[in-house]
């Protein structure tokens, strides 16, 4: 899981930290995976390994020492090479590219790698951690074929790397010459380095005493490794690699170029920690110095590589331990060095819970008086709940770190929880999405208040109503909510009966929800990709930008898709309709409603199929995919203070390539098929209650779009429905369906908050949309009663709805195959097909069997029809 960025407070120093991106690697999104081959590689297949998620307790090591709450346990990235040991020179890294990390930053990883233990005889497999990191500048050549600025480390000590060595610095693949003035140690072991000790790291006193040896045994469990790992390298433990990258920093060298890189190594086995040295842009290889490193400058702006590197052949006894670990990458703003924060604190030691408690007050103290105070209280108590979380007994804690998840800071007991909200809507103050994970709450009856001040007006708060859910799809509402004095609580008459919670401001629908329904979509035989997507439906992406948390959001895909009957397309025009939602990333009931239409649409309802003959939708559930990602109530992550429905006018999209991508996408997927006119263009949002008093469409009425029969239909099926004159003259969606889309209606649906409606709610009026085009194009007045899908005729769709159905008794309807109102779907019902079928005699004169009906249709079917309604192979 990608988590997302956070503001983090150094306890030891009280200095807030800007967390720019983190990750715990439990999957690949977000980064490459490369390979860079090798010598003497046998053949061309890749043997190396790269798995994100890897669950490294079970070879008994224990979690590294950076995870945060939310982390997924002991599961990080495992990176393998020279699988299975053939050839020598086999390098691979995993790169987070996608951010360009830019002024000074510093980039913190937790890494682990082994030897193999006790019999090999030494390594020369190398884990590495890389700043600057340029993939497709990556050189494909030996030792190391890596580029950017940083570190690579081996585990053993034994210093038996031919030309490399234990530790190294490493500068656009080169290692750095320990004469070149950047080591922090004198003696280090790099062979060919005149005038140095050249037998062995273990050697080195000072890093012997920074890495004292330690039986291995205990330090890991059900590894089967044995053995006494030597002193003064890092094998078989957490290291904490810190890379403090200054772009700009000037150097001391004799060359021009800038940037600095120091190099923290940190022991979790000790508790101690090895600056091995500031790489340095500005000093100039030297031929004459020892190994020619032949080193270079390098951009220390981009991304970040992690990387393995075996520089000969493994001939390891046991392979399965031949492997790097990497968990919880970050990156700060700033240079944090990792030795103030070691110095200043004494409790690095991990305290009891009661002197954790005691910590945690100090540092409340310091921090409450820092700029980011809004953020402070939760951050703080995150830090408690890493320090006291134990397995028996589950801490009260709240947090909204992952999809689509809003929430400020909160504070309180399992008695009392007051919660801060995020006020990130882009006109108007106060907080409104809302959407947290609670823990350890079984049992508990907590009463939530936070302040009325609610984005849109309090008044809001009146008739609202807050839900809960035990497993994040099945969601309650809250029994007791209003507002009292400067709160709005909630809360139920009856304790939680399980120990995590999910809470929001009405029934959440995640970003991954929507990439999972298009797949699900996608995978029907009644739907594609528009022409501006690719085969997943991915129409573009959402730019890199921070959000009011000041995490970088990822950049997340677009998506839409086109659902309509395939066998039915010609050069005739169809119907088309466009349907829209999740522009406002909280307004969550609109999408859910527009899953429910899709839903419908591609169903078997004879009905949708009917409309997939005639008509064509175009769908675009993600109209603000980052938002919602990152729990913005309404603004994308691109133009915070900016309503997304006013933007949308291409002269405005260089500056919101979100909303370009799916304008832009519209534009060309509508006029790729036939027909220069959308009949109907549908966005679906949600709003606060309004003075219309319920769910509404704002709709042209005074230009006669509210007479549109179909619209008419809806309002029939769904009498709670209102309309409200669309008046608005700026680039709203609507307003860019009517003018650009050429849409002939154009719709801005509103379902109301905080009316106590389940989500079968929605999913059905989504349904009724549906019906209600087909009432309109489909459906004629008196229809046959053999004409089962109701659109004038009785032909082979009306027995194939029969087939379908056949053996339905107490349930059927005429739509599900049943002609003579009997609430079955029998042979009878067959008959009256028959006979009404055209001008064609009854081809049977008895009822025939189930068995004997497949052929009697195909005889029929034979004498009669033409342009059947067929599947496409999908
Ligand atoms: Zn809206």
């Amino acid at each position: 899981m990608l988590i997302l960025v956070w503001l983090c407070v150094t306890a030891s120093t009280g200095a807030a930290q800007t967390v720019l991106f983190s990750d715990d690697l439990s999957t690949s999104a977000g980064w490459r995976y490369s390979h860079f081959g090798g010598t003497n590689k046998p053949d061309s297949s890749d043997t190396s390994d790269a798995d994100f998620g890897f669950n490294y307790s079970q070879f008994g090591i224990p979690e590294a020492p950076n995870s945060a709450p939310g982390d997924v346990g002991t599961s990080g990235l495992r990176l393998a090479v020279n699988v299975p040991g053939l050839w020598r020179g086999d390098q691979v890294a995993a790169v987070y590219e996608d951010a360009a990390f830019a002024g000074p930053y510093t980039v913190q990883v937790d890494v682990w790698a082994n030897w193999v233990a006790p019999s090999g005889s030494g390594s020369t497999e190398h884990v590495g951690v890389l700043a600057g990191f340029q993939v497709d500048d990556a050189q494909n050549t030996f030792s190391p074929g890596q580029n950017g600025a940083g570190v690579i480390y081996s585990t053993d000590g034994d210093a038996s790397c031919g030309g490399e060595c234990d530790f190294a610095l490493v500068k656009d693949g080169a290692h750095l010459d320990l004469a070149s003035g950047q080591y922090g140690e004198s003696d280090i072991h790099s062979e060919n380095q005149p005038g140095y000790n050249n037998t062995n790291a273990n050697d080195n006193v000072d890093l012997e005493n920074l890495f004292p040896s330690f039986s291995i045994e205990s330090a890991t469990s059900n590894m089967n490794a044995t053995g006494t790992q030597p002193a003064g390298a890092l094998g078989f433990q957490w290291v904490t690699v810190t890379l403090e990258v200054d772009p700009t920093a000037p150097g001391s060298g004799a060359g021009s170029a800038v940037g600095t890189v120091r190099v923290t190594l940190e022991s979790h086995q000790s508790g101690n920690s090895l600056v091995l040295g500031t790489i340095n842009n500005s000093v100039i290889n030297d031929p004459n110095d020892g190994f020619n490193a032949e080193e270079q400058s390098v951009n220390l702006e981009g991304g970040i590589g992690l990387m393995m590197t075996d520089l000969y052949a493994s001939a390891a006894s046991d392979s399965s331990l031949a492997f790097g670990l990497f968990d919880n990458v970050r990156v700060y703003q700033g240079l944090v060095d990792p030795l103030a924060a070691q110095a200043q604190s004494p409790a690095v030691v991990v305290p009891e819970p009661t002197s954790a408690t005691i910590l945690l007050s100090a540092v409340a103290l310091v921090v409450v008086s820092l700029r980011r105070t809004r953020s402070m209280l939760m951050l703080v108590l995150l830090a408690f709940a890493t320090i006291t979380a134990s397995p028996a007994q589950a801490q009260l804690n709240l947090f909204a770190n992952f999809d689509h998840g809003a929430l400020q800071s909160w504070s309180g007991d399992l008695n009392n929880i007051s919660l801060v909200g995020r006020e990130n809507h882009p006109f108007q103050d106060g907080w409104r999405w809302m959407y947290f994970q609670a823990t350890g709450l079984d049992n508990a009856q907590p009463v939530f208040s936070i302040d009325q001040e609610f984005a849109g007006g309090n008044y809001a708060l009146n008739s609202h109503a807050m839900v809960y859910s035990y497993d994040n799809e099945n969601w309650q509402f809250f029994e007791n909510n209003g507002r009292s004095g400067n709160l709005y609580t909630f809360s139920n008459n009856s304790a939680f009966t399980g120990d995590e919670v999910f809470v929001a401001y009405a029934q959440p629908y995640s970003y991954g929800r929507s990439a999972e329904h298009t797949a699900t979509v996608l995978a029907s035989p009644w739907a594609e990709p528009t022409v501006s997507g690719d085969a997943n439906g991915v129409i573009g992406q959402t730019p890199l930008a921070f959000d009011d948390l000041d995490r970088l959001v990822p950049r997340k895909d677009i998506f839409a898709y086109r659902i309509t009957n395939p066998a039915t397309d010609s050069p005739t025009a169809k119907r088309k309709v466009v349907l829209t939602t999740g522009m406002h990333s909280g307004e969550v009931l609109g999408t859910h409603t527009y899953e429910g239409l899709i839903n419908w649409l591609i169903s078997d309802d004879v009905r949708a199929a009917r409309l997939r003959d005639e008509v064509e939708f175009f769908a675009y559930p993600t109209l603000n995919a980052a938002g919602r990602f990152a729990g913005t109530s309404r603004a994308t992550v691109e133009n915070p203070d900016q309503d997304p429905n006013g933007l949308w006018n291409p002269s405005l999209w260089t500056t919101h390539e979100d909303i370009r991508a799916n304008g832009e996408a519209m534009l060309a997927d509508v006029a790729s098929t036939p027909g220069t006119e959308v009949d109907v263009f549908i966005d679906f949002h949600s709003t606060i209650p309004s003075s219309a008093g319920n769910d509404f469409g704002f709709i042209e009425i005074s230009e006669g779009d509210a007479n549109a029969p179909w619209w008419q239909n809806l309002l029939a099926l769904q009498p709670n429905v209102q309309q409200v004159e669309s008046t608005g003259m700026n680039w709203t969606s609507a307003n860019f369906a009517d003018l650009l889309l050429n849409a002939d209606v154009d719709v801005t649906f509103e379902l109301e908050f905080g009316n106590n409606r389940p989500l079968s709610y929605y999913q059905e009026l989504g349904e009724s949309f549906g019906i209600a085009f087909y009432s309109d194009w489909i459906q004629v007045a008196n229809p046959e009663a053999a004409d089962f899908d109701e659109d004038g005729d009785v032909d082979e769709d009306d027995l194939s709805t029969w087939q379908d159905n056949y053996g339905l008794n107490g349930e059927a309807t005429h739509f599900l195959g049943d002609a003579n109102a009997d609430t079955a779907v029998d042979g009878s019902d067959f008959l009256i097909w028959q006979q009404q079928l055209g001008s064609t005699p009854p081809a049977a004169q008895n009822v025939p069997e189930p068995s004997a009906i497949a052929f009697a249709a195909f005889t029929v079917l034979t004498l009669t029809l033409s342009g059947s309604r067929s599947r496409p192979a999908k």
